[in-house]
């Protein structure tokens, strides 16, 4: 049992762990780490960033005693307890399984760095302990301030250094991440945690919550933009959004956003071209330009995996990644917009890092997005698209439990299938061995066997059910169908997701 703090604080609105930690040194006028040490979070001198997406339960029942804090409490101050939809925080993500590390390099959560609205730090200033940081700010898609209208900030005006972090080395890398940077030094949780010599130099200091100058204001292309990216962000098992002009999963909609950017990304400047009117578009092409560049200065040396990786992340200056963001949601908003996409997509040359990534998405975008790739980029037949009798890739391995997984699905479970016009009980059966395959990577046989459902049964469900996919449409909406089945299991199998594990 952790010895409780002789006092708290009740988190914030949005808050996550570093920010709430911030607060509570400063009210208890304890260094950051030593209350990571009290809560069980650390016990050397670096404060690990990982907790700032999840915890395992241990960790939150030390955290909850610490704090006097209820575990769920201390589950939702992580990113995965506050934004269940976006794809990038799942351990296993774009078919592979994601460390903390891969996640931090990757560049689609801000793991090294918070942006912030520095009216809402001076709102929240009286708050006890100091003003809070938002943990939506971590989040690429999240670049402006609606209570405000402005986009957010992201560096300290004074030593220019990314807010919230640790900075980079002399050769422009980051530093090793921490939770809260500078975890030995008290600073008003509003001032710059940055040191921007080498060396043991003290942090900036600087008040964050200080306008600099006057606030840019986001266009409404930017603000819709802003609000689809966060519906689907905070988006719960079962919930649609549009992408392409189908109802998909969250899940899907944010595989489908980092494609598209992708291909703008790779096909740059066409996009520059066709969307001329849009504004801002030169602070895309710098972002761009600088990411080919550090391509071209690492390809050597990393080799194609991790290139392939770290290439095409959205960027951390808000108003380059507004506009990205902007764009890609009106092609994505646009019911016709895989003829958009068709154009950047057979643009790319087929060796580019932007041709490779994109095979490797191919199998977890939506059905619409799939085949605009599958139709424009040369793909090995099994990673494009279902056909009618598609295999069931294991999507959903170390997510989704096969243990919770019966052989007749509960009526709430398969609640999706029912929009399908096909036979009832035979798709029900059918469905139940693939999310035993989505679960585990197993045989359609093997999987029917750990069913128990007997092989006679086995083969009536696949001759019906194949009949039924070859009409246009079916496997996609079968497809479709089965993915929100599988986020129902897993919400319900565990309620907290992945952030249990
Ligand atoms: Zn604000
Ligand atoms: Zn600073």
């Amino acid at each position: 049992m952790t010895t409780p703090l002789p006092r708290s604080l009740d988190p914030a609105v949005g808050e996550i762990l570093p920010g709430y930690l911030l607060r509570l040194a400063h009210r208890l006028s304890v260094q950051p780490l030593e209350l990571g040490h009290l809560c069980g979070l650390t016990t050397g001198p670096v404060f690990p960033a990982r907790h700032l997406v999840r915890l395992n339960d241990n960790q939150a029942q030390r955290v909850a005693d610490a704090c006097r804090l209820h575990p769920a409490e201390a589950h939702a101050l992580t990113l995965s307890g506050q934004a269940p939809g976006y794809t990038p925080l799942r351990i296993d993500y774009l078919g592979r399984h994601q460390s903390p590390v891969t996640m931090a390099n990757d560049g689609w959560v801000l793991t090294a760095f918070s942006r912030y609205c520095p009216d809402c730090l001076s709102d929240t200033a009286h708050l006890p302990g100091g003003p809070v940081w938002q943990g939506s700010w971590r989040l690429p898609h999240t670049f402006l301030c609606e209570r405000h209208n402005r986009l957010l900030a992201w560096q300290c005006p004074a030593c220019r250094g990314p807010a919230f972090s640790n900075g980079y080395r002399s050769d422009g890398r980051w530093r090793p991440t921490q939770l809260i940077p500078a975890p030995a030094q008290r600073l008003h949780p509003a001032r710059c945690r940055h040191r921007p010599g080498a060396g043991r130099v003290a942090a900036c200091g600087q008040f964050l919550d200080q306008s600099s100058g006057p606030p840019l204001r986001p266009t409404p292309a930017m603000t819709h933009a802003h609000r689809r990216l966060a519906e689907a962000a905070t988006a719960e098992a079962g919930h649609e959004v549009t992408s392409l002009g189908q109802r998909v999963s969250a899940q899907w909609f944010f595989n489908d956003v980092r494609a598209t950017i992708s291909a703008l990304h790779g096909s740059w400047p066409l996009a520059q071209d066709a969307f001329a009117e849009f504004g801002s578009m030169d602070t895309v092409a710098a972002h761009v330009e600088a990411l080919r560049r550090t391509h071209r200065e690492h390809t050597g040396a990393l080799g194609d995996g991790r290139v392939a990786r770290t290439f095409g992340h959205p960027p951390a200056d808000t108003l380059p990644a507004a506009t990205l963001m902007a764009l890609t949601v009106t092609i994505l908003d646009d019911p016709s917009g895989h003829h958009t996409l068709a154009q950047f997509l057979s643009a790319l040359p087929s060796t580019s890092t932007a041709h490779i990534r994109l095979r490797q998405h191919a199998p977890h975008c939506s059905p619409a997005m799939t085949e605009a790739i599958r139709g424009s980029v040369r793909l090995p037949r099994k990673a494009a698209g279902q056909p009618a009798f598609f295999p069931q890739p294991p999507t959903h391995r170390g997510r989704l439990d096969p243990r919770t997984i019966p052989a007749v699905l509960p009526e709430h479970w398969a609640a999706p299938l029912d929009g399908l016009d096909a036979p009832r009980r035979q798709l029900r059966r059918d469905a139940a061995i693939r999310l035993v395959q989505m679960a585990t990577g197993r045989s359609r046989r093997s999987a029917a066997l750990y069913l128990e459902i007997p092989l006679g049964s086995l083969q009536s469900s696949t001759v019906t059910i194949r009949a039924w996919q070859k009409h246009p449409g079916n496997a996609e909406a079968y497809q479709n169908a089965l993915h929100r089945v599988a986020e129902i299991a897993i919400a319900e199998g565990n309620p907290r997701g992945a952030s249990a594990r």
